[in-house]
């Protein structure tokens, strides 16, 4: 797999979804038998994945299978949750613990870690141990937006590996840099990010937007630049992406990328139960939409309403298969309104297109 690619696959199957990736990028060329391989979810607190904050377990479940399969031993799964959430009780309730025993994988609580102290250019970062000396580390971050960064996904996952006073620290002196100089001294080799569901705004979850899909990529600020457009920011707003950038990262020019979408998402009946959502959906007109569809307009919705131009919008905005060939009085989202007075294109669209196809209209 080359550093330039990033492979997508829509749907809502995270174990089939995965296995499928992995077979497709032939993870096991990549690695030497005694290799010993971590994986690293976002178990940022105890919830399940479904709530738009935590890795969903059957990727992992797809990564041990396919592991073991290929004959690959040593595998272990690290995490330590954000500050004031217990990482023992995140790893039972999000399934963690469940999936360690069955396929007897020692899970590691970076909480409870030895650190160690790694210089990086004018930074010293307290890293867990066990995370400096695994050879094979696959992030497995969620797609979500936060409160603090716009965004978070494998740049700031590795947060997780250092201690509770290293993130109030990295805290009190400014995420941005230290996210970038994190990723200088700890070097992730896979990122497969779980897209299924990720929260609009917040990592803690709660308003789960459904993305419908999983990335593979080996370069996390590729993959988190790609991200930021999918959740409907410029790259330029995620400003660690162009620290990790200069300093040797990775590469934040998606014009650089391969972006290779191995299926198409599926339409399927979507009800959000979150008022925080429903505020945003009202000009919405929906019918037989993918949930990659519809979650990426969401995105473009609640970007807008933060930047205080959501009400500007007046037309009914459109989206689904079933107005294929159908002309359309309004706005039109993806290839399926392309009979709209205006639509955007896209199969999906990203939020980031969306929004620039919205701002375009005298709306
Ligand atoms: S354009 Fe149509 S087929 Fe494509 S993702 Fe949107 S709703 Fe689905």
């Amino acid at each position: 797999m080359l550093n330039k690619q990033i492979f997508v696959s829509y749907g809502e199957q995270a174990k089939k979804m995965t296995k499928e990736l992995l077979e497709k990028i032939d993870l096991k060329a990549e690695l030497k038998k005694d290799d010993l391989i971590a994986l690293k979810p976002n178990l940022v607190n105890a919830s399940s994945s479904e709530k738009g904050a935590t890795t969903d377990p059957q990727i992992a479940a797809a990564l041990i299978e396919y592991l073991i399969n290929k004959g690959f031993e040593k595998l272990i799964i690290i995490e330590g949750s954000w500050v004031g959430a217990d990482t023992d009780n995140a790893f039972l309730k999000c399934g963690y613990q469940e999936l360690a025993a069955k396929y007897e994988i020692p899970l590691y609580n970076l909480q409870k870690s030895s650190y160690k102290q790694k210089k990086v250019l004018d930074m010293e970062i307290e890293i867990a141990e066990i995370a400096l000396k695994v050879d094979y580390l696959i992030n497995l971050p969620v797609l979500k937006g936060h409160c603090q960064t716009n965004i978070t996904c494998a740049l700031k996952n590795l947060k997780g590996c250092l201690s509770d006073q290293e993130k109030r620290r990295f805290h009190r002196i400014g995420l941005h840099k230290s996210i970038a100089y994190l990723n200088k001294a700890l070097k992730q080799d896979l990122i497969i990010v779980d897209g299924i569901y990720g929260d609009l705004d917040f990592e803690e979850g709660g308003n789960a937007v459904k993305m419908n899909r999983i990335l593979a990529a080996k370069d996390p600020v590729l993959v988190d630049s790609y991200a930021a457009e999918l959740l409907g920011y410029h790259i330029s707003e995620i400003p660690y992406l162009q620290i990790a950038a200069e300093i040797g990262v990775g590469n934040n020019n998606l014009d650089k990328a391969e972006i290779i979408e191995m299926n198409k998402d599926q339409a399927a009946d979507i009800n959000y139960n979150s008022s925080k959502i429903e505020q945003l959906t009202k000009k919405i007109k929906a019918k037989n939409a993918c949930s990659a569809c519809y979650g990426s307009l969401i995105h473009a919705l609640k970007r807008l309403a933060e930047r205080g131009k959501l009400k500007r919008i007046n037309q009914a905005i459109y989206l689904g298969q079933a107005y294929q060939a159908k002309e359309i009085a309004g706005l039109g989202i993806g290839n399926c309104c392309n009979q709209a007075a205006e639509f955007v294109k896209g199969c999906p669209p990203s939020a980031k297109e969306i929004i620039d196809f919205l701002n375009d209209q005298n709306m």
